[in-house]
C-alpha cells in the first residue's frame, strides 16, 4: 500500500476530495491517503497558511494529491500554491485539456496539453512599491528553468506520440526576457528532430486556438502565459470543472485541478468533481498504478456518455454525491 498525501484544501475542495476517496475505496486502489491541512483555516492555528507538517508530509511521501486554496487578494498571505511549487521546485506545470464524450461544449476533438514553466516569471514574487504612485513586478526568465521545461515538453511529446510542440512568447516585446526562453526552446528542439515545431506569439495564440483548438497539441510557455491559457482552452471542452493539472518536480508531484477553491459554491455539493478526479488519475498513471488509472477513467467516460448526471457547471443537476455515485457504478 502506497502512501500518498492528500491536501483537501478550502471552497469546493474538501466536497471534491471527498469524492476522489470514495471512488479510491470503492475502486480498491492500493493507496492510503495521510491527510494534511493548509490554508486560511489554519492560518489562526499555526500562523502561517502553509505549516511545517504538510511540507513534511509530501518530503515523506513524494507525491500529493490537493485540492484548492483560496488566496487572498491585494494584501494577507501569499499564495500557498504558488509557495509549494516553489518550495519543492515543481517545475513543470502538465495541464491536458481534451474533450469528453457527452460533455457540452463548443468544440469536439481537442486533445492538447499545456506544459507551463512552474518557478518564475512574474510569479517570483519579486514585487515593490515605489511611494504610493507605482509598483513593479520583477519578470524572472532564466536559461536554467527555460531548458528545462523546454526539455520536458519535448520529452513529454515523445512519450506521448504527439505531433508537435508549439512555444508561446512574446519575444517581440519583451525581447531579453521572452527573446531567453525562446532561445532556449530552439536549443532543445535540436535534440528532438522527429517531432514538429512551431512558434507563436501568445496574442496570436489565443485567437488561433479559439478558432481551431483542435489543431494544437503540445503548448510549451512561461508561467503567466500558461496559466491564463488553460482556463481558456478549459473554456473549449466544457468549463474549469473538467481540467486537470500536475506539478512535476524532479522527485516530488503535486497533483490538482486547474480550478480554484470557487467560493460561491463551496459547501452546496454543487462543484463539478472531474478535474480533481482527472488530476488523481494522472497521479496513478504517475504511480505506475496502470489498470485503476484506465478502470477510474473508463467509468468516468461511461459517466459522461451517458449524460444523465451532469452538474451544475455543465447544465445538470446532479450534486456532487450524485455524480461520484454514478461513477462508482460505472466501475
Ligand atoms: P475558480 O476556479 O475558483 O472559479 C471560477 C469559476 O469557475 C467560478 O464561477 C466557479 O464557481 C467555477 N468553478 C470552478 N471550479 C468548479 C468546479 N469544480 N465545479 C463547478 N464550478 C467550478 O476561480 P476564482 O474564483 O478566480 O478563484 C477563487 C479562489 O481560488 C481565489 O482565492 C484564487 O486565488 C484561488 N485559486 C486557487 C487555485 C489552486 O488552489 N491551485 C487555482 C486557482 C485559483
Amino acid at each position: 500500500m502506497r502512501t500518498v498525501t492528500l491536501i483537501p484544501g478550502d471552497g469546493i475542495g474538501p466536497e471534491i476530495s471527498q469524492s476522489v476517496v470514495k471512488i479510491f475505496e470503492a475502486a480498491k486502489v492500493p493507496i492510503k491517503f495521510e491527510i494534511v491541512e493548509a490554508g486560511a483555516k489554519v492560518m489562526d492555528q499555526e500562523n502561517t497558511p502553509l505549516p511545517q507538517g504538510v511540507l513534511d508530509s509530501i518530503q515523506k511521501n513524494k507525491v500529493a494529491l490537493k485540492g484548492p486554496i483560496t488566496t487572498p487578494i491585494g494584501s494577507g498571505f501569499r499564495s500557498v500554491n504558488v509557495a509549494l511549487r516553489q518550495y519543492f521546485d515543481l517545475y513543470a506545470n502538465v495541464r491536458p485539456v481534451k474533450s469528453i464524450k457527452g460533455v457540452p461544449s463548443r468544440y469536439e476533438e481537442v486533445d492538447l496539453i499545456i506544459v507551463r514553466e512552474n518557478t518564475e516569471d512574474l510569479y517570483a514574487g519579486i514585487e515593490h512599491k515605489i511611494g504610493e504612485v507605482a509598483a513593479e513586478s520583477i519578470k524572472v526568465i532564466t536559461k536554467k528553468a527555460s531548458d528545462r521545461i523546454a526539455k520536458y515538453a519535448f520529452t513529454l511529446a515523445n512519450q506521448q506520440q504527439r505531433e508537435k510542440v508549439t512555444a508561446v512568447h512574446k519575444a517581440n516585446i519583451m525581447k531579453l526576457s521572452d527573446g531567453l526562453f525562446l532561445d532556449c526552446v530552439r536549443d532543445i528542439r535540436e535534440q528532438y528532430p522527429d517531432i514538429e515545431y512551431d512558434e507563436q506569439i501568445v496574442d496570436a495564440m489565443c485567437m488561433n486556438l479559439v478558432l481551431h483548438p483542435e489543431s494544437s497539441d503540445v503548448l510549451v510557455m512561461g508561467n503567466l502565459y500558461g496559466d491564463i491559457l488553460s482556463d481558456l482552452c478549459a473554456g473549449f471542452v466544457g468549463g474549469l470543472g473538467l481540467i486537470p493539472g500536475a506539478n512535476i518536480g524532479e522527485e516530488i508531484a503535486i497533483f490538482e485541478a486547474v480550478h480554484g477553491s470557487a467560493p460561491s459554491i463551496a459547501g452546496c455539493n454543487q462543484a463539478n468533481p472531474t478535474a480533481l478526479i482527472q488530476s488523481a488519475i494522472m497521479m496513478l498513471r504517475h504511480l505506475n498504478l496502470l489498470n485503476e488509472a484506465n478502470r477510474i477513467e473508463a467509468a468516468l467516460y461511461a459517466v459522461y456518455e451517458q449524460g444523465h448526471d451532469l452538474t451544475k457547471d455543465l447544465g445538470g443537476t446532479a450534486t456532487t454525491t450524485q455524480f461520484t455515485d454514478a461513477l462508482i457504478a460505472k466501475l
